[in-house]
């Protein structure tokens, strides 16, 4: 039967899967990448690692030095973030050529297969999964079904290097006996609030007052839920497009100097630029990590688009801000780009058709 199918891509252990490819000798090895903040040789924390650095407990967000507790021989490489984005980029781009594409993350991508019988989703998903290893040597888990939340919780059941396509019928069974925990969006917090209300399983909700759930977890998570369990849901897949971009750098040392300060921000800002690839920020945050990590930051709003030297000036200023209101050390120093707005050509011809009305 023709139905509306989503296919989900999870590239599995993304960052450290890279490193192996470019550096075999790895495979077999815990692995683990890391972002080293640079204050000293074990301050930062893991970003991914590889599935024999998981087994030892090595796993991300855990810091540094509790992974070589972990373990001696766990290898800690540094991201290399420029490198998987590289990657990542052609691979959303292939996958945009087989319908819309929803990128979620650097490693995930909803894909829009339109109507489509399962024999030819099941083909699309292993051609999919050949191909990104063919062109790029990196194993990739798939998930297929009516819907983004289920073609997700799909691409989890398969994990590594799955492929996994529900039928109308496994849908089903999912829709009564999913646990609320393995359900995208429900965290600790709301999962304990339904097992309070007595919901362990979607199908639970069956039994439960519409109006009381939606009082004790809210409207949005409520309607969420009820159209899963109903086989309502159905989120379109919709192409995301960066609204903000932002880079923290941290500081040698804790400083209340603007002039030590000012490199590092100035590195921020050039690195957000470079994320943002081409389009330019009608707001400027300036964000600073003091030494006891709490968060103070300063922003600017423009009426147009600005460059990057107006952005150098801009963020200077509200650094200095910031140390005027603030008595504190600085440790880390970020700049976000706001409202973001792709200009056509390159700045010049921003500039020019401001100026005399036509694009040139
Ligand atoms: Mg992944």
């Amino acid at each position: 039967m023709r139905r509306k199918r989503i296919l989900f891509v999870d590239l599995d252990y993304f960052y450290a899967q890279v490193e192996e490819v470019i550096n075999p000798s790895l495979r077999g090895k815990p692995v683990a990448v890391c972002v080293f903040s640079g204050r000293n040789e074990d301050s930062g924390a893991v970003a991914t690692s590889n599935y024999e650095a998981r087994k030892l407990g090595i796993k991300a967000g855990i810091p540094i030095a509790t992974a070589k507790r972990l373990s001696n021989d766990v290898i800690l490489l540094p991201m290399r973030k420029d490198l998987y984005k590289g990657i990542s980029d052609k691979i959303m781009g292939y996958l945009s050529t087989l319908g819309t594409t929803e990128v979620a993350s650097i490693d995930e991508a909803y894909v829009d297969l339109g109507e489509i019988t399962l024999e030819e989703a099941f083909k699309l998903a292993k051609e999919v999964k050949e191909r990104i290893f063919k062109d790029h040597g990196l194993k990739v888990s798939i998930g297929v079904a009516s819907n983004k939340v289920f073609a997700k919780v799909a691409c989890e059941m398969g994990k590594p290097d799955g492929l996994v396509v529900l039928d109308d019928e496994k849908e089903e069974k999912l829709r009564s006996e999913i646990e609320v925990s393995k359900i995208p969006g429900i965290g600790p917090v709301l999962r304990e609030k339904l097992n309070e209300l007595g919901v362990n399983k979607l199908g639970d909700m069956k039994n439960l007052d519409e109006y009381k759930l939606r009082k004790v977890i809210g409207e949005a998570k409520a309607q969420y839920l009820i159209s899963l369990a109903n086989g309502t849901y159905d989120e379109p897949v919709k192409v995301r497009q960066r609204k903000h971009q932002g880079r923290y750098v941290t500081l040698k040392r804790n400083t209340r100097d603007p002039n030590e300060i000012k490199p590092y921000l100035f590195r921020a800002v050039d690195e957000a630029f470079a994320k943002a690839s081409g389009a330019l920020p009608m707001e400027i945050h300036v964000v600073a990590i003091m030494e006891d990590i709490d968060i103070v930051s300063r922003s600017r709003t423009f009426k147009h688009p600005i460059s990057k030297d107006e952005a150098y000036n801009t963020c200077y200023k509200l650094l200095l801000d910031i140390l005027i209101e603030d008595k504190r050390q600085v440790r880390r120093i970020g700049a976000t780009l706001g409202k973001l707005k792709k200009v056509d050509g390159s700045l010049d011809k921003f500039f020019d058709f401001k100026l005399d009305g036509n694009s040139v």
